[in-house]
């Protein structure tokens, strides 16, 4: 926890009191960071050389090194970092009408292990920390400009990590840090115990995507194998509840696979299940993962997949793939970076 970008700006003046620091001197660091971009107590001018060395030694702001970085055609960009254990990490930025969305990643791999998803396909590393979550925010504003919108949807399932998304979605959201609104920011999650009550309990009206993907639970718990003890029902109870909390309509996530979960009959089951809930409906086209055998459904199967739910009155977008020539599905450039390393016995 030494790394400062562990805790909320306003703890930073009484740390540097710990180190016999002028307090003043942390309020002023942390406009520096959040909101000036800077990396580094080095370009930190207006803070006395000898404090400058002193917090390079004693106070570290991060420690992650930027690996790789590529490129779409579509304007979606992709940032490879290295942390402080070797472990990897992406976030990706990406262009749209209301300014620029930045993905991040909430663990090193994932333990969920969703059947269509490359994140899960090694389990889960480990968690990152608030400022592992934050760095990524950070280092994609230096190489890509100032963003307008979050969405925490990069690798890794955020439900089985709170206390470091949701303290750094506090960081974003203060106004000692980033100042963004609770409204541009999508915390996604596939709703493991506990955590949509936690949710909820915080309270911040920030726009929740629960990724269900399927509208019966035998075939949720076969495509998002994390969540095999629950139900779709108390699922969509608990979102319920964190809606009644935070104000705020939620995004149901659905990856359409074909032959899979697109039929008419799961179109309607899913209406069905939705019907009168304060949602949106996200249909995601699937985007190829190598080591996956599904395909994605025609054009004409998914629009009629989405134009079933309008009928049936639900609020519904195909999301369009934006980054896939950047890898942007999740986990797809960190494998393309470090093959996966086989036991010996598997041939
Ligand atoms: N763990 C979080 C964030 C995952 S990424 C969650 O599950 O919600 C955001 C969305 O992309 C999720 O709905 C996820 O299921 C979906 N996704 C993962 N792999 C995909 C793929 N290959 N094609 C399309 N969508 C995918």
């Amino acid at each position: 926890m030494k790394d400062l970008l562990n805790h909320h700006p306003s703890a930073w003046p009484e740390i540097f009191a710990q180190m016999g620091v002028a307090k003043f001197h942390g309020r002023n660091a942390a406009r520096w960071v959040f909101q000036r971009g800077a990396h580094s107590w080095t370009e930190m001018t207006d803070l006395p050389a000898n404090l400058r060395e002193q917090l390079q030694a004693e106070a570290p702001l991060g420690c992650a090194k930027l690996l790789t970085s590529s490129g779409a055609k579509d304007g979606a960009e992709k940032v490879l970092l290295e942390l402080e254990d070797s472990a990897t990490v992406e976030a990706v930025g990406m262009p749209g009408t209301a300014g620029r969305t930045v993905c991040l990643s909430t663990q090193v791999g994932c333990p969920v292990r969703c059947a269509f998803c490359a994140s899960g396909l090694e389990g889960l590393g480990r968690n990152l920390s608030q400022g592992e979550i934050l760095e990524q925010a950070l280092w994609l504003r230096r190489a890509q400009g100032p963003f307008q919108r979050v969405v925490i949807m990069g690798m890794g399932e955020a439900g089985f990590n709170l206390d470091a998304v949701l303290g750094a979605l506090d960081v974003l959201m203060d106004p000692e840090g980033f100042g963004m609104s609770a409204r541009r920011i999508t915390l996604s999650t596939v709703g493991p115990k506990g955590a949509l009550p936690r949710i909820a309990e915080w309270g911040r009206p920030v726009t929740l995507a629960l990724s269900l993907h399927a509208p019966d639970d035998a075939l949720r718990h076969e495509l998002v194998p994390g969540v095999a003890k629950r139900t779709i029902e108390e699922t969509l109870t608990e979102v319920d509840e964190l809606f009644a909390a935070n104000g705020r309509e939620y995004t149901v996530e659905y990856v359409l696979l074909a032959g899979v979960n697109d039929s008419p009959d799961q179109a309607t089951a899913l209406a069905d299940l939705l019907f009168q809930r304060r949602c949106h409906v996200n249909l995601i086209p699937y985007n190829p993962v190598e080591e996956t055998e599904f395909d994605r459904p025609s054009d004409y199967s998914m629009e009629s997949f989405a134009k079933r739910l309008q009928d049936r009155g639900l609020s519904v977008t195909l999301r369009r793939s934006l980054g896939r020539q950047a890898d942007a599905a999740c986990g797809q450039l960190r494998r393309r970076q470090r093959p996966p390393s086989r036991p010996a016995t598997e041939v």
